[in-house]
């Protein structure tokens, strides 16, 4: 996977990527990175790639010249035009699936705003697809792309050490991932799980799949109407619905309520 980030600070992505895994797969060729600094294509010579908005309202719009040129002398370099992500709050929500989507691309380039963001032409000219990271206005879109670059990369195949971990993850079967423990086997009168100490493999996969259901059902129940259920996890999702299986609340026990009628419905 190559990436290259278009940006006015190319310092805070070469900066944010050189550590860590990612750092590592980038030394070891897994993946590269190159910035593309949006001001040395500034129409004025100067460096100075933004102006005011047309219609008036506070802020600066960076300019579609700029960002164009930096775009096509991409391309031209590469000799072809891949994907442009624009990173924007206005886009499609970046999800587990998206980053694995996303990951079978051989280039991705990021397109990161500043100031009140793009002028739409450009937007409309040369972006392929326009992702946000989540409900909420950043002061650019780096941190956006880096978020993007991370998970992306993850899924790129020996970027993890040992790809299983990249498997069994939250949202990889459409469930929060069950909790995780380490040595010792008693910190501060906290216990591990008997179950994970036993060394029975069946009972370590049911164990850890009733918890990702549990969590799951605690923190994003929506996913719940989503995930692939076997008759195993409806049976714990009915004995928890029963009040037989761990601490649920009444609200919680109604929405199980009506996810089962339903699911057996289908
Ligand atoms: N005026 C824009 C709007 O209301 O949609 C917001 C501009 S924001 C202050 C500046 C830049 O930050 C955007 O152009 C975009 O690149 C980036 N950005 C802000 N929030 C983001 C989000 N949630 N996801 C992705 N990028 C974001």
């Amino acid at each position: 996977m190559n990436y290259y980030v278009m940006t006015l600070f190319p310092e805070m992505i070469e900066n944010g990527m050189h550590t860590s895994i990612i750092g590592r797969a980038i030394e070891r060729g897994c993946l590269s990175l190159s910035t593309v600094n949006i001001r040395d294509y500034s129409v004025t010579g100067n460096g100075r790639i933004d102006d005011y908005p047309y219609g008036g309202g506070a802020g600066m719009v960076m300019q579609a010249e700029p960002v164009y040129r930096a775009y096509e002398a991409l391309a031209g370099r590469l000799g072809r035009r891949p994907r442009l992500i624009y990173l924007t709050p206005q886009g499609r929500v970046f999800d587990q699936g998206m980053a694995v989507s996303f990951a079978v691309e051989q280039e991705l380039v990021f397109l990161c705003g500043h100031y009140e963001g793009v002028d739409e032409r450009v937007l409309d000219e040369i972006v392929t697809d326009f992702v946000s990271i989540g409900d909420y206005v950043l002061t650019g879109g780096e941190l956006a792309a880096m978020v993007m670059m991370d998970a992306i990369s993850r899924m790129v195949p020996g970027v993890l050490s040992n790809q299983e971990s990249g498997q069994y993850e939250s949202f990889q079967d459409g469930l929060l991932e069950y909790p995780q423990y380490s040595r010792p086997e008693e910190w501060r009168g906290r216990l591990v799980p008997p179950v994970l100490l036993s060394g029975h493999h069946g009972k370590v996969g049911r164990w850890r799949r009733d918890q990702s259901l549990l969590r799951t059902l605690k923190s994003r129940p929506e996913l719940l109407e989503k995930a692939e259920l076997d008759r195993y996890d409806r049976d714990y999702l009915q004995r928890l619905a029963r009040g037989e299986a761990g601490a649920v609340t009444p609200e919680e026990q109604s929405f199980l309520a009506k996810l089962l009628a339903i699911s057996e419905k289908a």
